[in-house]
C-alpha cells in the first residue's frame, strides 16, 4: 500500500509512504544493497544504528547460493533471515545478473551490461557508432528465447523469477525483464521490450503472495517512443509498484531524458523504483521527476574503500594526513561510528587492515545516505528542496 503525503510544489519529488509487513518505508528512500541477503562489512545487529529504512537482495545470487544441487527452490530461506533484522526488503528479478553472463562482460559494456543470444548475433552483427563488435560464440553466452534466458546449463525465466522471488518473501519484488545494453540498436531493443511486456504477463499470472507488492519495469532503452510504450503497456498493467530498468542512454543527461519519457505516461498513485541509481546528484535528480525509491552499492562500497561521504564532501581517510586527526568524521554525524572513532583511529584501522575499519565506515556511509534520504523527506515536506540540493551539491560538484 503506497500513500503519498506530500507533492512538492516546484517540482515533481513526492513524500510518502510504502506499508509492508515488516514495516512502514518512508519515501523518498534508498534501498542498502545485501547481494547474498548480507549487507558487506555491516553486521545485522549495527543495521538499526544506520537508519536503514528499506535493504535489498539479489534474487538471482540467493538462487545460486541456496538452491540444492537438482536446482529445487524449496529450501531458499527468508530473506528476513537473511538480514537479521525485521526491516522491510525488496528482491530484483535476477534477469540483471543473467544477461551479464553473456554480451556485456565480452565488451565491457559495463554496469548496464547485458546479454547477446547466439542466434540472433550471427544473422544481425551488432553495431557501435559504426563499428561492428566482435561476436564470440561461447558457452558462457546467454540464450534468450520466449521462454527465458538459457545460460551455462540453467534456465531462468518469467515465472521461476517469480517463484524464486515468492520464496525469499521479500515485501517488494519485481517482475522479470531483458534488459538491452547501450550497445543495441532500435530493432534489437524493441524485440526485447516486447518480450518483457509478454513476461509482465507470466509475472502477473504467477505471483500469488498478496502480502509482496510486485513492480513491473519499464523497458525501451534511450529510444523515446519505445520508453513511452513500455511505459504505458507497463502502466495499463495491474502492478503494485512500477520500476524503470535496462540501458538508460549513454550520457548522464540522456538517463534523465529517459526517466521523463517514461514518469510522464505513469499514474501517480503507484511506487516507482529507478534500479540500480545512487550518487547524490542522481538522487536529487531523480527524486524531483518522482522516483521513489533506488538502490546502489555506493555507500558500502565506498566505505570498504575508506571513502567517507560527509557533508563537505568525501574524505580519503587512508591519506596520511588524518594520522593525527583527532576530530570526528563529521561534526554534526549522529552515527555510532562518530560517537566512538576518530579520524585519526579509522585512518589506523584502515592501515593495519582491521576488520573494524571497513565496518565503521559502513557505519557512517550508509548512516549518512539514509539521514540524506530523511532530510530530502523533510525538505519535500517543508517546500525547500531545492535548498537542500545546493547544500549537498556544492562540495560534490563534479566529483560524487
Ligand atoms: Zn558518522
Amino acid at each position: 500500500m503506497f500513500k503519498i503525503i506530500k507533492k512538492d510544489a516546484i517540482t515533481k519529488a513526492r513524500a510518502g509512504i510504502i506499508e509492508t509487513p515488516h514495516g512502514i518505508i518512508e519515501t523518498p528512500a534508498y534501498a542498502i544493497v545485501g547481494t547474498h541477503g548480507q549487507i558487506k562489512c555491516l553486521p545485522p545487529s549495527r543495521i538499526p544504528e544506520t537508519k536503514t529504512n528499506l535493504v535489498m537482495a539479489n534474487t538471482y545470487h540467493l538462487w545460486q547460493d541456496f538452491k540444492d544441487p537438482k536446482g529445487e527452490i524449496a529450501n531458499l530461506p527468508k530473506i528476513q533471515k537473511l538480514f537479521g533484522e525485521n526491516m522491510p526488503t525488496i528482491t530484483d528479478s535476477g534477469g540483471f545478473q543473467v544477461f551479464s553472463h553473456g554480451f556485456g562482460r565480452e565488451h565491457g559494456v559495463g554496469k548496464l551490461s547485458n546479454f547477446f543470444p547466439a542466434d540472433q548475433a550471427k544473422v544481425r552483427p551488432l553495431t557501435d557508432k559504426g563499428r561492428t563488435l566482435e561476436f564470440r560464440p561461447d558457452k558462457n553466452l546467454v540464450k534468450i528465447t520466449e521462454e527465458g534466458a538459457f545460460f551455462q546449463d540453467q534456465f531462468l525465466g518469467p515465472a521461476l523469477s517469480i517463484q524464486i522471488q515468492e520464496k525469499l518473501g521479500a515485501d517488494l519484488i519485481l517482475a522479470f525483464d531483458e534488459c538491452t545494453s547501450p550497445h543495441h540498436d532500435y530493432e534489437y531493443t524493441k524485440a526485447a521490450m516486447e518480450r518483457t511486456h509478454r513476461w509482465a504477463r507470466i509475472c502477473l499470472q504467477t505471483h500469488t503472495r498478496k502480502d509482496q507488492i510486485l513492480y513491473g519495469i519499464v523497458q525501451g532503452g534511450e529510444f523515446k517512443d519505445l520508453r513511452e510504450e513500455s511505459a504505458k503497456f507497463i502502466n495499463s498493467l495491474p502492478f503494485g509498484g512500477i520500476a524503470i530498468g535496462g540501458s538508460l542512454g549513454r550520457s548522464r543527461s540522456g538517463m534523465f531524458d529517459v526517466l521523463r519519457w517514461a514518469i510522464s505516461h505513469l499514474d501517480e498513485s503507484r511506487p516507482r523504483h529507478f534500479l540500480g541509481i545512487g550518487k547524490i546528484d542522481d538522487i536529487f535528480e531523480s527524486v524531483e521527476l518522482g522516483i521513489d525509491t533506488f538502490d546502489c552499492v555506493i555507500p558500502t562500497r565506498e566505505a570498504r574503500h575508506g571513502r567517507i561521504y560527509t557533508k563537505k564532501g568525501h574524505l580519503d581517510i587512508t591519506k596520511g594526513k588524518f594520522q593525527d586527526d583527532q576530530s570526528k568524521l563529521e561534526q554534526d554525524c549522529q552515527c555510532t561510528t562518530c560517537d566512538v572513532v576518530s579520524k585519526a583511529e579509522l585512518h589506523r584501522l584502515f592501515k593495519s587492515k582491521d576488520l573494524l575499519a571497513g565496518e565503521n565506515a559502513t557505519v557512517h556511509n550508509v548512516y549518512f545516505f539514509n539521514n540524506l534520504m530523511t532530510e530530502t523527506r523533510e525538505a519535500i515536506k517543508n517546500d525547500r528542496l531545492p535548498e537542500l540540493k545546493k547544500e549537498y551539491l556544492q562540495p560534490f560538484r563534479g566529483e560524487n
